[in-house]
């Protein structure tokens, strides 16, 4: 029997990476330490700022709200009912229902009424639907941020998705979004500050504080997220992670270290400027949910 490192009780966690057993609430105390060491190291903000979490109802996003809740933060949801029928309605049922648990208020919009569900979208659109989806996330949660008076959002993505992003990143030696791949996206050109303070905990260590501190989140992963070329390199990783525990952890934060500093000294940064519709940041004249919108409404009054 593994006992807890920290009380010699019976260990109901083992995570091999870091060669360490906790009981639960060891286990609980060390991710929310893991949580606020990660802000700190990175500097993404303080206790006196007002954070908005953007929530989707996974392990993930709750994970961290309840995490940041519980060092002290003042972190409020916010949650995009993206139309993808009973994903959705599941996913916003449990956001809201963990938002009353926690008392914390949950802000909500629905891209039906703001634009377009993404299943009609993707009839309308040709680039791949986690593409779409992932810019009109970003243009609403940036929106609702500033109108509202956040200073930073918090995304859930966690070890597992930014090894899987930077090995994509290297695999096609995309240095462009190697530049930007870091966990704190500073305030810039009509952009919120964006924080990831879930980068170095892993997928298992995630659904591990959920299920551990009684959470209840969606379990079905997205329908269209089936296929994306990243579940295979999370497969990959998660091999090589079997094999050496640890593996995940050192590529990215090595990564961090030595490399993308290097990055920084060769930095030419794309021209930003307000889109002329809506006033949002944009590469170009018309930033591209105000695009998707005309082109909606052209096939729309051809049809
Ligand atoms: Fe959107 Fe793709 Fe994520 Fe589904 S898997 S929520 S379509 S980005
Ligand atoms: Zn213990
Ligand atoms: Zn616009």
């Amino acid at each position: 029997m593994r006992k807890c490192f920290k009380c010699s009780q019976k260990a109901q966690v083992y995570l091999p990476q870091h060669r360490l057993s906790l009981c639960k609430d060891h286990y609980l105390q060390w991710f929310d330490n893991r949580v606020e060491k990660t802000i700190k190291e990175f500097k993404m903000f303080k206790k006196e700022d007002k954070i908005l979490v953007a929530v989707s109802g996974g392990k993930d996003s709750l994970s961290l709200w309840k995490a940041l809740t519980n060092l002290g933060y003042q972190a409020d949801g916010f949650y995009i009912n993206l139309g993808i029928g009973e994903y959705s309605e599941k996913s916003e049922k449990l956001a809201t229902a963990f938002s009353e648990k926690i008392g914390r208020p949950l802000y909500k919009i629905s891209l039906k009424q703001e634009i377009m569900p993404i299943p009609e979208i993707k009839k309308h659109d040709s680039r791949p639907t986690c593409s779409v989806c992932g810019t009109v996330k970003r243009y609403y949660m940036n929106k609702f941020a500033k109108d509202n008076g956040y200073k930073i959002i918090a995304t859930g993505h966690n070890l597992d998705d930014e090894a899987a992003v930077l090995f994509s990143n290297t695999l096609n030696w995309s240095v462009e979004y190697l530049k930007r791949q870091y966990p704190v996206l500073p305030e810039e050109d009509g952009f919120i500050r964006k924080v990831k303070p879930l980068c170095k905990i892993s997928e298992k260590e995630s659904a591990m504080y959920a299920i551990l501190s009684g959470i209840e989140y969606i379990e079905e992963e997205c329908p269209f997220s089936e296929g994306a070329t990243s579940i295979d390199y999370k497969i990959f990783l998660s091999q090589l992670e079997e094999k050496s525990p640890g593996t995940k952890l050192r590529f990215y934060s090595e990564f961090l270290r030595k490399m993308y500093p290097i990055l920084q000294k060769s930095e030419e940064k794309p021209q930003l400027r307000p889109c002329k519709i809506c006033g949002e940041p944009s590469i170009n004249e018309i930033c591209s949910v105000c695009s998707l919108k005309l082109k909606l409404k052209k096939q729309e009054e051809k049809a």
